[in-house]
């Protein structure tokens, strides 16, 4: 038994990183999930993996592009045919693009990084705060990062992304309160997943470990996150006890962000 026992939550993102996580903490907490993910290999790994570590629980997959719009109206349309209901979103999905100088930044990764980050964000929104609406009830966790909150040198798209998703949690809060329905934004610093290993490759391509531990070196806490320091925040912002937090971005950075 936990906070999320009988809720119904769709993760996006969910075959890896914190979607994985935080999949696997909402199973733990007693909560049916929709994991979504365009990954086809990973997804069914994840599934396999949640469902040795909790029997019986309800467990539905599907093969989504969160950049494509109606992709996200069928994983919304399928999760109300399963479970009638849509409890929570956890709308993680994301990726980094490259890292580069803004002025020679490539436009068309540019671009991907808007359309998955920002667009696939707001679909999300767009065909979920409806069903939230009807029943009178949700809980919305949009994936930010301290990018969101602060710029990162050489990850210009990256960033008007993640700071639009603060400024689009800001609009749900806003716009949706009035039906029981509340929208956060997590804020994660580097968190180890397999999107910052890709990151620590590109900064150092011989030595990522080296990177690792040179960018932990400014951390109060002397090291990274870990994806379950993130999937347990976020099983309480999908919670019933997450009543009047509204429209907050909230850093999960060991404080980082807190340094002049
Ligand atoms: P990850 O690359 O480890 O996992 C991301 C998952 O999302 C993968 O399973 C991938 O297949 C899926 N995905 C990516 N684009 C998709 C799309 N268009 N449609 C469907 N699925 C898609 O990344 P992660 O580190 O777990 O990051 C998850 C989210 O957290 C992202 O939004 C990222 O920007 C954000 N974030 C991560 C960190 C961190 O330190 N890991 C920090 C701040 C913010």
């Amino acid at each position: 038994m936990g906070n999320l026992q009988g809720k119904s939550i769709i993760i996006t993102g969910a075959a890896m990183g914190l979607g994985y996580a935080a999949s696997l903490e909402c199973v733990k907490q007693g909560a049916q999930i929709l994991m979504v993910d365009y990954n086809e290999e990973a997804l069914k790994q994840a599934k396999a993996g949640i469902e040795q570590a909790h029997k019986g629980a309800k467990i539905v997959t599907t093969l989504a592009n969160v950049a494509e719009e109606k992709e996200v109206k069928q994983y919304v349309e399928l999760a109300v045919k399963e479970f009638s209901r849509v409890d929570g979103l956890y709308n993680n999905a994301g990726i980094e693009g490259r890292q580069a100088p803004i002025t020679t930044y490539d436009i068309d990764v540019f671009k991907k990084v808007i359309d998955i980050n920002l667009l696939g964000v707001y679909y999300g929104l767009r065909y979920v705060l409806p069903v939230m609406q009807q029943q009178q009830y949700g809980r919305i966790v949009n994936v930010a990062s301290v990018g969101g909150i602060r710029g990162v040198m050489h990850q210009m798209p990256y960033v008007a992304s993640k700071h639009a998703v603060a400024g689009m949690t800001k609009n749900v809060a806003l716009e949706y309160a009035q039906y029981n329905i509340n929208a956060n934004a997590i804020a994660p610093g580097a968190i180890l997943t397999p999107m910052v290993a890709e990151a620590f490759k590109q900064v150092n391509p011989k030595d990522p470990k080296a990177a690792e531990t040179e960018y932990s070196r400014a951390n109060p806490t002397k090291r990274l996150g870990l994806p379950e320091e993130v999937a347990s925040v976020v099983a309480f912002l999908l919670s019933d006890g997450c009543s009047y937090v509204n429209g907050q971005i909230l850093a999960i950075d060991g404080g980082q962000s807190n340094s002049y």
